[in-house]
């Protein structure tokens, strides 16, 4: 049978969340074999998200913890001042483990893990090329630090050093989008988790170190020359005639769900 892919996701609650979502699940629904774990960051899981995931026609586990709030980005901090849903992957990681011990007849290591954000852009072609990752696969990720791309650069079918436009240095300048991980790597490491505050930049190698080596790296998507995700980012949007019409009485119905 096909590995299954376990796919962690934090998300957090704010105008465009369900667009978000919709758009993610409905790029998963293309993908056989695939167990979505969206973790919400809030002190509860929230309706919307539940009855979201309930109508998704996902397979899915819903888990939340909300971020300590003097690690959580402030009104007006720069997005890159603190890594944003490291307590909500390594939440997900939590349950995998727990969930994946004393389960008979299954197969716990029969897997993959990835870190999907939710609002990156995933051609469905990226899962199957993950689906038979041993301990750490890569490839190139599209838009992302200020580049066309960043990517591992292979030579002889090795990677052998990294295509990043800063601190190459890192000991896995990757981006979180640009790997996956074997479900059995990660339960025969039941102490690899993300950093929370690791600097900026870190936050990647603070959860693959020790887990891999580069030249243990597996590199996909034709040998990393393909872009199959897209570092995407939402642009808020603004709200100003909703306030001028909320002040009359007349803003939009909030029985309405957005
Ligand atoms: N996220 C979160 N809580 C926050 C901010 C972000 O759970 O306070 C999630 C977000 O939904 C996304 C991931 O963490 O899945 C990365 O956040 P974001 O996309 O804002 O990061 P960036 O694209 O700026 O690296
Ligand atoms: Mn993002």
């Amino acid at each position: 049978s096909l590995p299954t892919i376990y796919i962690i996701t934090p998300t957090y609650a704010r105008l465009v969340q369900k667009a978000e979502l919709t758009r993610l699940s409905q790029t998963f629904l293309h993908v056989p074999q695939l167990h979505w774990i969206l973790v919400e960051d809030s002190p509860e899981k929230t309706a919307l998200v539940g009855e979201f995931l309930k109508h998704s026609g996902l397979t899915y586990t819903h888990l939340n913890v909300a971020t300590p709030r003097e690690r959580k980005l402030q009104e007006g901090d720069p997005s890159w001042l603190k890594p944003r849903g490291a307590e909500q992957r390594n939440e997900g990681l939590r349950w995998l483990r727990e969930s994946s011990r004393g389960q008979q007849g299954a197969r716990p290591d029969h897997g993959v893990v990835y870190f999907a954000d939710d609002d990156n852009t995933y051609s469905v072609q990226l899962f199957e090329e993950m689906r038979g990752t041993q301990m750490v696969s890569v490839w190139p990720v599209g838009l992302v630090g200020g580049m066309r791309f960043e990517r591992p650069v292979v030579e002889g079918g090795r990677v052998v050093r990294f295509h990043t436009g800063w601190r190459p240095s890192r000991p896995f300048p990757l981006d979180m989008a640009g790997f996956a991980v074997s479900l059995r790597l990660v339960l025969a490491n039941p102490e690899s988790r993300f950093d929370g505050d690791a600097p900026m930049g870190f936050l990647e190698s603070s959860f693959l170190q020790g887990l891999v080596t580069m030249e243990e790296l597996e590199p996909k998507a034709d040998m990393c020359t393909k872009v199959l995700v897209w570092h995407t980012r939402t642009e808020k949007p603004k709200m100003k005639r909703e306030e001028a019409l909320q002040k009359q009485g007349l803003g939009s119905d909030p029985a309405v769900e957005v």
